[in-house]
């Protein structure tokens, strides 16, 4: 068996367009544009990609740009007071702090100062306590990504057995609390666990929010089933070259699984897209519109 390829990049690229698609349309019917700030702290090279490809997209789907850049050496007063003015500009619907943050600052308290309102990318306590609870609110945009990648092959999780290898609050947490909301039966890894290829064996879906290069490998996974992989990992090739791997030993899982996530081109692009939707959410929201139907 060979998986289908979910392709990541094609999913996200039909999902900017339906944005673009509704960000024209309230911009027509309401008069206002949606806009996020995206704060980049010091020059972390990834960090710097990061920005430029959301601030392309942002751009791309008709939404503005309020792109703030701090010296490294920002102080964490300096950065909090930009969060308070971005919180209370209108113009502004979501803010976006990239991480990791320099050492003296503190991203927990930065994340805290955020409105609820506008915390686009969903790591606000509120908005983790409202998904804990099932209530709505800004759901962290890589769990969202993930779920949605997943349901393009299999419509209905209800009742799917599913792992989530990492707990982190990120990724693997939040992603945890969306499949309970789709009523899969999850169970949750991580270094601690015991037996981990025996605990994937037997799921139907699994999901590798780990960091570590293609740990997981195909002998894993049962026959058919659906893997989303989270990982970014550089590691050297053979030939010396540099190059990005997943979580999961892709070519071995591609034998066995149903259908799987390649890296690059699987959660990355889906995660961007999913920061507009939710860029779009938060506008609609400030204005008290309905949620767009994207
Ligand atoms: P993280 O905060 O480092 O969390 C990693 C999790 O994996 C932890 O819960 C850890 O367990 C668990 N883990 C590590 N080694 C393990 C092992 N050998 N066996 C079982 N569990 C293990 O990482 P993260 O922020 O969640 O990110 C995970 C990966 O996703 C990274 O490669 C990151 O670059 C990538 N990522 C990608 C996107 C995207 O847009 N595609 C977005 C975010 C993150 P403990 O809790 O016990 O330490």
């Amino acid at each position: 068996m060979s998986a289908t390829i979910i392709d990541g990049k094609a999913i996200a690229a039909d999902l900017r367009a339906r944005v673009a698609a509704e960000v024209a349309r309230v911009a027509g019917a309401h008069g206002f544009v949606p806009g996020i700030a995206v704060v980049l702290v010091g020059n972390d090279p990834a960090s710097e990609v990061y920005v430029r490809t959301k601030t392309r997209q942002v751009v791309e789907t008709g939404m503005r740009s309020f792109d703030q850049h701090l010296p490294d050496s920002a102080r964490e007063d300096e950065l909090l007071a930009l969060v308070a003015r971005l919180n209370a500009d209108p113009a502004v619907h979501g803010i976006l702090v990239q991480l990791p943050l320099p050492p003296q600052i503190d991203p927990q308290k930065v994340i805290a100062a955020i409105d609820p309102a506008k915390d686009v990318d969903g790591f606000h306590p509120l908005n983790a306590g409202r998904l804990a609870r099932g209530l709505p609110g800004l759901v962290p945009c890589t769990p969202l990504a993930c779920v949605i990648l997943a349901k393009t092959v299999r419509p209905a999780l209800a009742g799917l057995d599913a792992v989530v290898i990492g707990r982190s609050n990120i990724v693997g947490k939040p992603l945890v609390q969306l499949l309970i909301a789709e009523s899969a039966t999850v169970t949750v890894a991580h270094t601690k666990t015991r037996d981990l290829p025996a605990l994937c064996r037997g799921k139907d879906l699994l999901f590798a929010a780990i960091g570590r290069a293609e740990l997981v490998k195909g002998d894993w996974i049962k026959p058919g089933a659906t893997v989303i992989d989270v990982g970014i990992n550089r590691v050297t090739g053979a030939d010396g070259k540099a190059r990005i791997v997943g979580d999961v030993a892709f070519d071995e899982a591609r034998a066995v699984a149903g259908a799987i996530t390649p890296v690059p081109g699987g959660v990355g692009p889906m995660t961007i897209a999913c920061l507009l939707v939710n860029t779009l959410r938060a506008a609609c929201a400030a204005r008290g519109l309905p949620a767009p139907a994207v």
